[in-house]
């Protein structure tokens, strides 16, 4: 049976379609083709892949006048740094996702898709290790998977990389970590609801006083700075720096 394509209204068969998670369906051939190949149709539904959209249409604008210059810049502060696809521009503040195309062969490599994100949002950087059977060989493939705060549309993706650490290493150093956060999650979660805990214990003892709530908030802040570093200043420059884009 033919499916009306969600976003263009084209009328699609099964092998031209892609489902989401609310049955709505949209075209592989155009509108699929919007969106990063990162990102993860089989569990969106339709707003999020709209987010998702108008994300990459935002993001690759910017990646190609503010990133692709500084890619052979030779100003020491505007250097990028790139783990594969990944891309940190610390002058700004600001990390993309470019997912590269070649007009002809190896030749003429463009940027048609790219979302950029504040690097200050950045909040999981996990190294993971996963195995697969080549030829009757194990091999170890690893993975960085980045996870975005205030991020509509794609917020979660993972990258290839050779070796997980230097990631790591790096953000640590941007967001002055020392200990590695690979385990911080669940620390923080449980730091979190011991937060919640006590001051609904001291919301009940003050019988309703509403300096509860706001002392609350402040213990949260204070909870997150340790964990995740001071995030005020990069998320200023990146701010700045997206202002022309959004306004
Ligand atoms: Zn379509």
């Amino acid at each position: 049976m033919a499916q009306k394509c969600a976003i263009c209204g084209e009328e699609i068969n099964v092998f031209q379609s892609q489902k989401l998670t609310d049955g709505n369906y949209i075209c592989r051939k155009t509108c699929k083709k919007l969106g990063m190949k990162a990102f993860d149709y089989v569990h969106a539904d339709l707003p999020m892949v709209l987010a998702h959209n108008a994300q990459v249409e935002e993001g690759t604008k910017i990646f190609n006048e503010l990133f692709v210059p500084r890619m052979k810049t030779k100003e020491a502060d505007k250097k990028l740094k790139s783990f594969g696809h990944v891309y940190v521009a610390p002058d700004l503040g600001l990390t993309a996702l470019a997912e590269p195309e070649y007009k002809f062969f190896i030749f003429g490599k463009y940027w048609p898709r790219a979302v950029v994100y504040r690097t200050g949002d950045l909040y999981r950087y996990d190294v993971k290790k996963e195995s697969k059977i080549v030829d009757g060989k194990e091999q170890t493939e690893t993975f960085i998977e980045y996870e975005f705060a205030n991020t509509p549309g794609m917020f979660t993706f993972r990258e290839k990389v050779t070796s997980g650490e230097p990631v790591v290493k790096y953000f640590n150093s941007v967001f002055g970590i020392q200990k590695t956060v690979a385990n911080a999650g669940n620390t923080f979660a449980n730091q979190i609801n011991a937060v919640k805990a006590a001051a609904g214990a001291v919301k009940a003892a003050m019988n309703g006083d509403a300096d509860a709530e706001a002392r609350t908030a402040t213990a949260f802040d204070a909870l997150n700075t340790a964990k995740y570093g001071d995030r005020t200043a990069i998320n200023a420059k990146a701010d700045a720096a997206l202002a022309p884009y959004r306004k």
